[in-house]
């Protein structure tokens, strides 16, 4: 599993970009994106997501099971 930025909330601080400890998160084309294939869900590492916990945007950074694929990048039903 793996974490997801929700695009139409994110302010685009960059905060999350620092925090990743797997560098799966970067910007891409006018947002910033978590690669699925990198995101480890912190585990191992902290105990809670960093991404999520540096965020100043409530529920921006989310697992990418929940059901809001509205503005998911590249997201499959
Ligand atoms: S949950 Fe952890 S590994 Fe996944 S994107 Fe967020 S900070 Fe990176
Ligand atoms: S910390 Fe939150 S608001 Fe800032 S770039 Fe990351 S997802 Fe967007």
């Amino acid at each position: 599993m793996a974490f997801k930025i929700i695009a139409s909330q994110c302010t685009q601080c960059g905060a999350c970009l620092f925090e990743c400890a797997s560098g799966a998160i970067k910007f891409k084309g006018e947002t910033y994106v978590i690669d699925p294939d990198k995101c480890t869900e912190c585990e191992g590492v902290f105990d809670t997501q960093q991404c999520a916990s540096v965020c100043p945007v409530p529920k921006t950074c989310v697992p990418a099971t929940s059901n809001s694929a509205t503005d998911t990048v590249g997201a499959a039903s």
